[in-house]
Order: C-alpha cells, then structure tokens, then sequence
C-alpha cells in the first residue's frame, strides 16, 4: 500500500469523487475518513501528517468507490445529524433532510405555546421526527407508526441512541389502520415523490427506499388519507403540520377546506414546505 498522510490521501480523494461528478466532495471526503478515523471533523487538521492504517486505507477505498457510484455519504458510514442529534440511518429508511427541522422546529413551538400531551407521527421512517420531538419536549408523549417493521426497527434504535424510548411507543400501522387514541397533534413527512417525478430524481435517491419516497394518486394518497380520516384521531384544538410536496402545496391545503384553518410555511429556498391545520381558529 502506498504511503500517504491524511493531508494527501484527501487531496486524491477530492480529485476522485470531483472526476466523478460529486459537488460536495471536498466535504464527503472529509465526513467519510472522519469515520474511517472513528473521528469529530474538527480534529482533522490537527492531525495532518499522520499515516493511515492498511485497513483504514482499505476501508476508506471502499468508501471512496461506494460514493463515486452516487450512495449518497450517509447510508456509507450510516449515520447523520437532524436536529443536532445522531441518527442511525440504511437503505430501509430515507435520510433526515434539512427541511424537515423546519416541521420539527414549526411543532415544537406549536407544543410549548399551547401545552401539548401528545402528539403522533405518522411515516416516522428513520423516527427523526418522533425522536427530536420527544428529545426537545420533556413532557410530552409520541406513538410512531410506520408499515415498515424495518423501518420502525431503525426508529426504535435512533429512540434509544437519544435516550428517549420510555416517552415513543412505536405502531406498525398502514397509516391510522392500527391506532385507536386521539392526539393534540398528528404530524407526518409521508411519501409524496409523484411516479412522473421520480424518473427525474438525482441519482442519489435511487438509493433510498421507493416506498418511502413516492406517492399513488399522484403524490396526494397519504394527504388524501390524512384529511379524511385525522379528525378521529384529533383532541379539541388540535393541530396537524405535514411536510409539503412544493408542487403540490395548493392542491394539499385544498384537501383541507374542511378544517378550520390552513397555513403554508416557506422553506429556505422560499419553497412551500410545511401544512399547518387546525381543528379551531387561531385566536
Ligand atoms: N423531500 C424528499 C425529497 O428530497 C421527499 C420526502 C418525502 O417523500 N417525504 O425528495
């Protein structure tokens, strides 16, 4: 094995992934040995001149060729940051995007101004969601439900790697099918990716699981389920946010006109991407 130091053995691997089309790569390069390492980033620079192990050399080629192949970074080490937490993520659940924070920072402040007891999440995938909620609200009690028993396995482990499994009580549930309790709040990232849309994703996200991703009835199956059967489901006052299919959001709120209220909250690219509905007016 040639003998390269940390320094150099990142410059090859930038050029690599670059030569591949990767448009973070510095940044993969860097997150990948950090875990090859068993290693925080912040530490990289302070240990510049240090050689690598034949195995982690071995191990970081693997890496290295798994993303020129388009895996996205965080199925390689398994893991990623949502929330500020850790969260184990594979190929049985979606990664954590950054615009669901706005749905978990939109909830928790829903939470703490009107005292909320309970709250469900529905599609809980990885349980980002239902883990960060539980994490930043001390009283609060969750139930995840999702139809994939490995996903809520991968939920499950993210509640105990947070030290909140005593407050989440998982379902396997085809949507409501298998809940029988009434919540302040119900909240949900479901599939929404239309068919048409999904032949045009980054090739990225065909490493993601398709059921988690795409949506019969063209992107609004989960959103049409959701506005005909949440109310049974709902205390007085009570509230739902859903993550929003951008293209979709008119169409979305408009299968809400029933409910007292509807408000879209706008991403950080100014994209509609959350569906605030409440049950009473907003005083
Ligand atoms: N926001 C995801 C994307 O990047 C889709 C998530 C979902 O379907 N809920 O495509």
């Amino acid at each position: 094995m040639p003998t390269f130091n940390i320094f150099e053995i990142l410059k090859i691997a930038e050029k690599f992934l670059t030569s591949h089309n990767i448009t973070e790569a510095k940044l993969d390069a860097e997150v990948m040995l950090c875990d090859v390492l068993n290693i925080e980033r912040k530490v990289l620079p302070t240990i510049r001149e240090k050689n690598l192990t034949a195995k982690q050399y071995s191990l970081y080629q693997k890496y290295l060729e798994r993303r020129a192949n388009r895996e996205p970074v965080s199925y390689i080490i398994g893991n990623t940051e949502f929330m500020g937490l850790k969260f184990k993520v594979s190929s049985d659940v979606l990664i954590p995007r950054q615009e669901t924070e706005i749905l978990v920072e939109t909830v928790n402040n829903f939470i703490k101004k009107n005292n909320c007891k309970n709250i469900l999440d529905l599609c809980t995938g990885s349980g980002c969601i239902a883990v960060s909620v539980a994490k930043y609200n001390k009283d609060i009690s969750v139930t995840a439900s999702d139809i994939s028993e490995k996903a809520l396995n991968i939920a499950k482990e993210n509640a105990e790697l947070n030290k909140v499994s005593d407050r989440i009580n998982f379902v396997q549930s085809n949507i409501f099918e298998s809940i029988n309790e009434k919540f302040d709040i119900i909240v949900s990232n479901p599939p929404y990716v239309t068919e048409k849309e999904y032949k045009t994703l980054e090739k990225e996200l065909y490493f993601e699981p398709k059921l988690a991703l795409t949506a019969e009835d063209n992107g609004l199956y989960f959103y049409k389920q959701i506005a005909e059967n949440a109310k049974k489901y709902l205390n007085n006052n009570g509230a739902i946010f859903l993550e929003l299919n951008a293209n979709l959001s008119k169409e979305i709120e408009s299968l809400f006109k029933n409910f007292s209220s509807t408000k879209i909250i706008k991403d950080y690219s100014g994209l509609p991407r959350i569906l605030q509905i409440s049950t009473q007016k907003e005083k």
